[in-house]
C-alpha cells in the first residue's frame, strides 16, 4: 500500500477521488430517483401526503436525505480511490481473467464480501443503538427519516460513512475477487440500500413471507427498524438477527 501511494502523485488520487465521487454520486441519484418514482406512481401518497404540514416535513426531509448522501459519497469516494490506485498497480487480489480463479469462486466471493459486509454492520449497527452518546453522534441522522424515502439509501452522518466506506476497500487487499463479482457485490449492495428503504414492499408477497423473505432482509424487515429503533438491524441477511434474537419480524402492511 506505502509503495502504491508513493507511485501515484497524490493530485492524480485527488482527481481519481474526484471522478470516483461523481460516478457514485451519480449512481446514488439514478438509482434512488428511478425508485423513488417507482414508490411514488406505486403508493402515491408515500411523496404526496394529504396533510400540508406533513408534506411540507416530507419535502424537508428528501433534501436533508439527499444532501447527506451526498456528503457520504465523499467519504466513500475517498477509499474506493485508493484501493483503485492500488488496483491499477496490481496491489490487490482483483483479478481480470476468469481463468485467473476456479469458477465456484465467483459466487462465493460474491457470497463473502456479502456476509463480511453485513456481519460488520449488525455489529456497528447494534452498537450505535446500544449507547445513546454514540447514537447521537453517529446514526441520529439515518433515523431522522421516518419513514424514509428511496433517497436515505446514504443518508449517513459522516462519521457513520466512515465506518463502513474503508470495508470493501480493504477487502479487495485480502480476499480474492474477480472484478465482475465485485461489480455484483456493489449493484446488490446498492439496490437493497435503496430498495429497503423505499416505503413499500417490491418483491411480491409470497417471496417476503416464504424462504426468500426468512433469509433475506427486504423493505418489509428494515422499515419496522426505523418504526421500532430496537430491532431488525442486519443490512442483508437475517441470520445475525435471529442468532441474537433482535429480529422483529416484518412489517405485515407492506
Ligand atoms: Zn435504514
Ligand atoms: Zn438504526
Amino acid at each position: 500500500m506505502t509503495g502504491v501511494s508513493l507511485a501515484i502523485p497524490p493530485s492524480a488520487l485527488l482527481l481519481l477521488g474526484l471522478q470516483l465521487a461523481l460516478i457514485i454520486g451519480l449512481r446514488y441519484l439514478l438509482v434512488s430517483g428511478a425508485f423513488a418514482l417507482v414508490a411514488a406512481r406505486r403508493k402515491p401518497e408515500l411523496f404526496r401526503p394529504a396533510d400540508p404540514a406533513r408534506r411540507r416535513r416530507l419535502r424537508r426531509q428528501v433534501r436533508r436525505e439527499i444532501l447527506w448522501s451526498l456528503l457520504s459519497v465523499l467519504v466513500y469516494a475517498a477509499p474506493a480511490a485508493l484501493a483503485f490506485a492500488a488496483f491499477e498497480a496490481g496491489g490487490t487480489r482483483v483479478y481480470l481473467r476468469l481463468s485467473e480463479g476456479p469458477l465456484w469462486w465467483w459466487p462465493v466471493s460474491v457470497f463473502l464480501y456479502l456476509a463480511i459486509h453485513d456481519a460488520w454492520f449488525y455489529w456497528t449497527h447494534r452498537a450505535m443503538h446500544h449507547w445513546p452518546a454514540l447514537f447521537r453522534a453517529v446514526h441520529a441522522v439515518h433515523h431522522e427519516s421516518r419513514p424514509p424515502t428511496a433517497f436515505a439509501a446514504m443518508s449517513f452522518h459522516p462519521w457513520e460513512a466512515l465506518s463502513a466506506a474503508w470495508l470493501y476497500p480493504v477487502l479487495v487487499f485480502l480476499v480474492p475477487i474477480h472484478w465482475s463479482a465485485l461489480a455484483v457485490v456493489a449493484a446488490i449492495a446498492t439496490f437493497m440500500a435503496v430498495t429497503n428503504h423505499m416505503g413499500f414492499e417490491l418483491f411480491p408477497r409470497a417471496w417476503v413471507h416464504g424462504r426468500f423473505g426468512r433469509h433475506i432482509i427486504t423493505a418489509s424487515h428494515h422499515d419496522l427498524h426505523h418504526q421500532r429503533f430496537n430491532a431488525n438491524y442486519g443490512l442483508y441477511f437475517r441470520f445475525w438477527d435471529r442468532w441474537c434474537r433482535t429480529d422483529a419480524g416484518l412489517r405485515p402492511d407492506f
